[in-house]
């Protein structure tokens, strides 16, 4: 099934590929401070495959705490849609499904979850293993976001 949200202002536009019903693939709702200011839902399929439609003038990097991810989040209308690591051919993202108005799996028995006890490098193979496989329409996008992290 493709899914597809995009944020408040429709500049950056997230669409999501997976073999599961949202059931199945359940939703997070991580509890760090960011997420929980946002009220942010997730969802990950690490064999499914994200696209992130958006220009690189659209969108912001925050990055915090271990910095180990770029949170996205949309200049002009401010909603976070996803976070992503990695680089080149080898991005992979959770998106943030309360963001991206991806109505399909709100509604759903959310599950809270806890990372903080992680340390960096814990976090970092989390998340290569959990998030989903993931490409950038602006190739400037993904090129400018994804370099080594400080
Ligand atoms: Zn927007």
């Amino acid at each position: 099934m493709l899914y597809s949200g995009s944020c408040h202002c429709g500049k950056l536009i997230a669409s999501f590929e997976t073999r599961k019903t949202p059931q199945e693939l359940g939703v997070r709702t991580c509890q760090c401070d960011f997420c929980r200011r946002h009220g942010a839902v997730n969802i990950s399929d690490p064999y499914g495959a994200v696209v992130i439609d958006a220009a690189e003038r659209d969108a912001h990097r925050y990055r915090f705490a271990l910095r180990t991810a770029d949170f996205l989040i949309c200049k002009e209308c401010g909603v976070y849609i996803a976070a992503v690591i990695g680089a080149g051919e080898a991005i992979r993202s959770t998106i943030n499904v309360a963001g991206l108005r991806m109505k399909e799996f709100l509604g759903i028995e959310e599950q809270p979850m806890r990372y903080g006890a992680e340390d960096a490098a814990a976090r970092v193979d989390r998340r290569h293993e959990k998030w989903t496989p993931t490409r950038f329409t602006d190739p400037t996008l993904a090129k400018s976001f994804f370099g080594p992290h400080p």
